[in-house]
């Protein structure tokens, strides 16, 4: 475990330094300016294959992805509040649900997820769809798209931020929960990142959100997104002593394992077609 960690931090160092939307070894947006990438010099590093973990010490495995966004909106909301490095415009976000269900998806909760990972079961065409932060964006562009579909989403929730300007309200999220597609998870109190937080940090950061979320009714939370992505042992045993059973990290692609619940990669969704994602 302490070489897995020791990769996490790696790829933390290097993922600060690539803007978002750029992250994914599979990113498919650079390649509209390919020509022009050779020529000018860019400042994205080449990505480095980043090594799976043994199933035969962590399985069984399975390629499932789990999509990753966090506002969704209009690109001209986006520029206005210099969100576009964290956004996606919410008409191609609708085209991607239209793809999801033309293709057959099924849509998977955090629990699902970990229970065929456990199983060791073979399901095709599974994705979990998770949006970070709580957005007010994700009531209004994103959340009607999912509920014309009937596909389940997961909302991580910094809670400590809800009805600040820009953010989910408890009355939205109410409103939302009553759809019962929707799971509320944990992301923290303040948004804090757990990379360096002692124990106690964590244990309040990571307990206070799921108290707050289980107190409006929201329970159980059983499931936890890193901050920032950056993944740490004490917030593991944190989340273990809660009872939170699977952590989503910013490490990418669709490779999951049962013995690594706390460790689930995730892949960052740009505006381009999920078909260039691999889906
Ligand atoms: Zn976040």
């Amino acid at each position: 475990m302490v070489g897995i960690l020791g990769l996490f931090y790696g790829l933390r160092l290097k993922t600060e330094i690539i803007s978002p939307g750029k992250i994914s070894t599979s990113s498919p947006e650079p390649s509209a300016n390919q020509p022009l990438a050779e020529a000018t010099p860019t400042l994205i590093p080449t990505p480095t294959p980043i090594p799976l973990p043994d199933p035969k010490v962590y399985g069984p495995c399975r390629e499932v992805p789990v999509l990753m966004y966090h506002h969704v909106q209009p690109a001209s909301a986006a520029a206005e509040k210099n969100q576009k490095n964290v956004s996606m415009n919410n008409e191609v976000f609708a085209q991607q649900m239209a793809y999801l269900a033309q293709r057959g998806y099924t849509t998977i909760t955090p629990d699902e997820l970990l229970s065929l990972l456990v199983t060791g079961s073979h399901p095709v065409k599974r994705v979990v769809l998770t949006f970070d932060d709580g957005y007010a964006d994700f009531y209004t562009y994103a959340y009607p798209e999912l509920v014309k579909y009937g596909f389940r989403g997961t909302v991580f929730m910094a809670t400590g931020l809800v009805g600040g300007a820009d953010y989910l309200t408890w009355s939205q999220i109410s409103e939302i929960a009553g759809s019962g597609l929707i799971t509320f998870a944990d992301h923290t109190w303040s948004h804090k990142t757990m990379g360096n937080a002692s124990e106690e940090t964590a244990k309040y950061e990571i307990g206070t959100a799921k108290t707050q979320l289980e107190e409006h009714g929201l329970g159980p939370v059983t499931s936890f997104a890193y901050p920032y992505g950056t993944p740490s042992k004490i917030a593991e045993g944190v989340l273990v002593d809660l009872g939170i059973k699977t952590a989503f990290t910013t490490i990418p692609g669709n490779y999951q394992c049962a013995k690594l619940p706390y460790s689930m990669r995730r892949t960052r969704i740009g505006n381009s077609p999920l078909s260039s994602y691999g889906l």
